[in-house]
């Protein structure tokens, strides 16, 4: 990457933010097209993040991601939040626009997107969330996007279900959504087409949890998709086990890859070379740096 006295500024706040994948995934893609722009890891910590989005703005940064622990508080500082971003409560991506700040929920759109080639009518099909917490929300608004049929999200705590559940009441989003003891699971699992672990069970260094055991798996449904957010390890051991009663495997690493496609399509106005951003993130998987 040539950098110049017209280089463009991208980037993600996060803090800690040193460990994340996304410079390279996006400096691999802006490389690929030729665009004169580098996008750089920005640690922010919570009582500077006003003023460091007031900073970019003073110095031309032309959009940047948003991530732990930033991606609620981030909302308060935009002249305009996106009807997706709004309903899942959090912003992931954020434009510079004439306007001023724009936010966004890319993840929604990554979430959705390795899903979308495998059936173009889920009315009749029932989508189980496993979790409650920040990403479980994009699920949620991806599955009515796509028109499932019901939604089902399983917690383990009560209290924290019935106030997920009461969140989505007053949003935009239409959704058929019920939410379910964790108890309650090996009587849903039956009728489940879409399966998804929002957990962070079975997460590197803990590779071999899962929240559900291999007896549980085995009650879905021949062909039924297992979806775990969790990138690292690829595949989890809820995907082999669930792979092993006959479902369909989706990793986390492509929700990754495409909720950053679909951030720097938003930033460039152009088809963002998929492919590119996927191999950066391999590379970045199997030799950390
Ligand atoms: P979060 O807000 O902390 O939510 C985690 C959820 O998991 C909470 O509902 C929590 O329950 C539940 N949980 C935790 N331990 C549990 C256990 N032992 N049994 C049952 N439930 C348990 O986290 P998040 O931001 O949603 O992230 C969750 C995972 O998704 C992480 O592994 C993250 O890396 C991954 N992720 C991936 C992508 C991607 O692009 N692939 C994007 C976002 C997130 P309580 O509410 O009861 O605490």
């Amino acid at each position: 990457m040539l950098l110049s006295g017209t280089t463009k500024l991208l980037g993600v706040i996060g803090y800690p933010i040193a460990h994340s994948l996304s410079p390279a995934m996006h400096n691999a893609a802006l490389a690929q097209l030729g665009l004169d722009y580098v996008y750089l890891p920005l640690p922010v910590k919570p009582e500077d993040l006003e003023v460091a989005i007031a900073g970019f703005a003073a110095i031309g940064v032309q959009g940047f991601n948003v991530t732990i622990p930033h991606k609620q508080a981030v909302m308060a500082l935009m002249s305009d939040i996106s009807a997706i971003a709004q309903a899942v409560g959090a912003v992931n991506t954020v434009s510079w626009t004439e306007q001023g700040w724009v936010g966004t929920n890319t993840d929604v759109a990554g979430f959705i997107a390795p899903l979308q080639p495998l059936s173009t009518n889920w009315s009749q099909s029932t989508a189980l969330v496993l979790g409650n917490g920040g990403s479980a929300r994009a699920v949620v608004a991806g599955c009515a996007q796509l028109g499932f049929g019901q939604v089902q999200v399983a917690g383990r705590n009560a209290e924290k279900l019935a106030a997920f559940l009461h969140s989505w009441s007053a949003s935009s989003i239409a959704v058929n959504l019920s939410v379910h003891p964790w108890d309650d699971l090996p009587a849903l699992l039956p009728s489940a087409d879409l399966l998804v672990n929002t957990t962070p069970l079975g997460m590197h260094p803990h590779v071999e949890r899962s929240p559900l055991t291999a007896s549980d798996l085995e009650l879905l449904k021949r062909g039924a998709i297992a979806y775990d957010l969790i990138y690292t390890p690829d595949p989890t051991r809820f995907l082999q086990l669930a792979q092993a009663s006959g479902a369909v495997a989706i990793s986390g690493l492509e929700m990754l890859v495409q909720q950053g496609a679909a951030a720097l399509e938003g930033w460039m106005q152009q088809p963002a070379p998929v492919e590119v951003m996927r191999e950066a993130l391999l590379d970045r998987l199997r030799s950390p740096k």
